[in-house]
């Protein structure tokens, strides 16, 4: 509802934008002429994305190009079901964008069939749930203290409540996943399906042993792949697609497509899966995003998309060295993807204050389980400040920034100073 009157509007002259907009690939002067509450909300998260340092190991920097496509007149559009068989007339274009979505999804990951219409990636998961289990089934996968995602058995989430988890977890001395347990309570728990796959787990899973304790213990294995999705995209992760039955994925995370998700398997699961999510467990599929997820494929078929995967996990692998040099604790000793877990404890902090401490210095992390005792450790990932254009250099000078702002060394202000510099210098949009 505009929030003046239109000759209110008329008479306005138009504001100028102010100018911590560098987050921004749009030109929002009409939303802020219009809906100056809202705008002014957009335009100054806009300002925190490009002032401070955004090292969330989920998120990640969209194109101008899947943002164009978010916001297109698909946006207006219903189409329940899929291509060729929708509910609704009128679809031909959505028809047509589902169509380049699929075809460039199986390219991309050399899979038999793919499902893009999962609002998320726990829709994913959830679908998948449904093509492959009844209530009551009992589902191995890793632990939530290890790094499981809510949707692996959690209390609170429907994975917790509708079936039987049991949760594997890593080598004590090593913080890798210990596969002889995995195997053991596989044979002890015959679970109906195996699950890999993790939020902190900063190792690639052994999808091939995964394969072959699922075959042993008669059990489908969905590898849920949300994190690493895009280094697989990019060749700098090996794909789970040759061993899984079913992949789950989002395609918001490294793979720096629109919020959503995405599920791959072979044509035998199919029907099944396609039935999972719609009808069963959505509704009409958001084409817009849709769109959007097909111009984030091609984008990442391209070889720059490539070289942009590798460099997200050497500058992972920078960082991690770099922090354990400050004399944090890095879980499993580096890290093979873009995630990095840091036990701030050496430091005599622990992880919630260490992430204060680094949000008031304009560092954004996580905190998150670490696979021993019940303290905190901080959990950062490389993808959008590689995005942003930062480099090996970069990624040294944030670990010492990182380190001096969890130990509160010297004034706060100057180090807020250059970390805001740093950001400004690489803005995610720039011109
Ligand atoms: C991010 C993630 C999800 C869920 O994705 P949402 O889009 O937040 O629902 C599921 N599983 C794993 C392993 C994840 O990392």
């Amino acid at each position: 509802m505009p929030v003046t009157t239109p000759a209110a509007r008329a008479a306005a002259p138009p504001k100028p934008l102010p100018d911590a907009a560098t987050a921004l690939p749009q030109d929002f002067g009409a939303l802020l002429r219009q809906d100056p509450e809202i705008g002014g909300i957009l335009l100054a998260e806009a300002g925190r994305q490009s002032s401070t340092l955004q090292l969330i190991a989920a998120e990640n920097f969209t194109s101008p190009a899947v943002l164009a496509a978010l916001g297109s007149p698909l946006a207006n559009k219903y189409a329940e079901g899929y291509p060729g068989a929708r509910h609704h007339g009128g679809c031909e274009q959505a028809d047509a964008a589902e169509r380049v979505a699929v075809r460039r999804a199986t390219e991309l990951f050399g899979a038999e069939h793919a499902n893009v219409q999962p609002h998320s990636g726990s829709s994913a998961v959830l679908a998948a749930y449904a093509a492959l289990l009844r209530p009551g089934d009992t589902v191995l996968a890793m632990g939530l203290p290890y790094g499981g995602h809510l949707t692996h058995g959690a209390p609170g989430n429907f994975s917790g409540r509708w079936f039987e988890f049991a949760g594997y977890g890593v080598d004590p001395d090593s913080g890798l996943i210990d596969y002889a347990q995995v195997r053991a309570l596989a044979r002890a728990r015959r679970p109906k399906a195996i699950v890999c796959g993790s939020i902190s787990y900063p190792r690639h899973p052994d999808y091939e042993q995964f394969r072959d304790i699922a075959d042993e213990a008669g059990a489908y294995l969905i590898a849920d792949a949300a994190h690493p999705m895009g280094l697989i995209a990019g060749g700098a992760a090996p794909s789970p697609v040759p061993y899984a039955d079913v992949v789950c994925a989002t395609t918001h995370k490294v793979l720096r497509g629109p919020r959503g998700g995405m599920i791959l398997c072979g044509v035998e699961l199919a029907e099944r899966i396609d039935r999972a999510v719609f009808p069963f467990t959505q509704g009409g599929a958001q084409m817009h995003t849709v769109a959007a997820k097909a111009v984030a494929f091609g984008e990442a078929a391209t070889p720059a998309y490539a070289v942009y995967a590798h460099r997200v996990v050497a500058h992972a692998r920078v960082l991690a060295a770099a922090l354990e040099a400050e004399g944090f604790e890095v879980t499993t000793g580096g890290t093979d993807t873009h995630i990095v877990v840091a036990d701030p404890a050496p430091l005599g902090v622990d992880g919630r204050t260490a992430r204060e401490r680094l949000m008031a210095a304009g560092m954004v992390v996580d905190t998150c389980a670490l696979p021993y005792g019940d303290a905190r450790g901080l959990r950062l990932g490389t993808a959008a400040v590689t995005t942003q254009g930062m480099d090996e250099d970069d990624m040294a000078r944030i670990a010492e920034l990182f380190g001096a702002a969890v130990r509160e060394e010297g004034d706060p202000g100057p180090l807020r100073a250059e970390v805001r510099g740093l950001a400004e210098r690489n803005p995610p949009y720039p011109g």
